[in-house]
């Protein structure tokens, strides 16, 4: 099997790390179904930017937390092919110190993250292990390896992630497949623009900068590489030297 064969899904594909993610595949010629909730028409341009560019995508929508309609999306995704590379990138943070932390920012952030990887990957891993290949990517965040303040609700999704990554990979490890975890520092995208601005970068990152979308990708697009069949269930830190 080539990569021309080969169908990713990127959750989040809307968003400003997952839609960098989506072009990087697509560049290493993978058919790439781009993921979004809300943010539909960002997924659409991404999808026509690609498919301009000679490369294969498609928009797809449904909340990750609605178990329901992921699955039947999944079910309808799996009508034409197993996915062989899924990028689970949807994620919210909602922070609040925790003595006031709503029950719902408690749930909210844990739903996306843990609730949206169990109703997204559950579905499609039985189809990729029949195929005796695949790579399984999970977003986490320096934030669950560090805690930060204000993010226990995030730290605590991202940390189960992780654990879950760890886990699955032994699970799937003799199918071929690959389950890693990335753990981004700063980004620079609409999740992180707000919350840093140039003086807290240049204290909290040795590189005094945030990082780009695209060198989250190209850390993506080497794990879903079919050079990267022998890294598996690690969470890999990219942070600019913050730990
Ligand atoms: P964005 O806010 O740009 O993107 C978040 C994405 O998650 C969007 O595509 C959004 O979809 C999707 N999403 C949110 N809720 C749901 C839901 N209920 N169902 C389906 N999709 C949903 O953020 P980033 O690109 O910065 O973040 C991407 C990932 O990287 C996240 O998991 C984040 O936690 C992680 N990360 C980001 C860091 C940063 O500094 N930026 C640092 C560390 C980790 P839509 O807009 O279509 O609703």
């Amino acid at each position: 099997m080539n990569d021309l064969q080969t169908r990713a899904l990127v959750t989040g594909g809307s968003g400003g790390i997952g839609a960098a993610i989506c072009r990087r595949l697509a560049a290493a010629g993978h058919f790439v179904y781009i993921h979004a909730n809300r943010g539909i028409d960002a997924a659409r341009g991404t999808a026509d930017d690609i498919n301009a560019g000679g490369g294969r995508a498609e928009a797809i929508q449904f909340d990750v937390t609605d178990a329901a309609s992921t699955r039947a999306a999944a079910e309808a995704i799996l009508q034409s092919g197993p996915v062989q590379i899924l990028v689970n990138n949807a994620g919210i943070h909602d922070d609040a110190v925790f003595p006031g932390m709503s029950p719902q920012q408690w749930h909210g952030v844990i739903d996306v993250s843990v609730n949206g990887f169990y109703n997204v990957t559950q579905p499609l891993v039985l189809p990729m292990i029949r195929t005796r290949w695949g790579r399984i990517i999970n977003i986490s965040s320096v934030s669950a390896l560090t805690g930060n303040r204000g993010q226990v609700n995030y730290a605590a999704a991202k940390g189960a992630l992780n654990a879950a990554t760890r886990a699955l990979s032994l699970e799937v490890a003799s199918r071929g497949i690959t389950v890693n975890a990335i753990a981004p520092g700063i980004i620079a995208t609409a999740m992180a623009e707000p919350a840093f601005d140039a003086a807290t970068i240049a204290a909290l990152v040795p590189m005094k900068r945030a990082g780009s979308p695209q060198e989250v990708a190209a850390l993506a697009g080497f794990l879903a590489s079919r050079e990267a069949g022998y890294i598996t269930g690690q969470v890999i830190s990219i942070n600019g030297g913050m730990i």
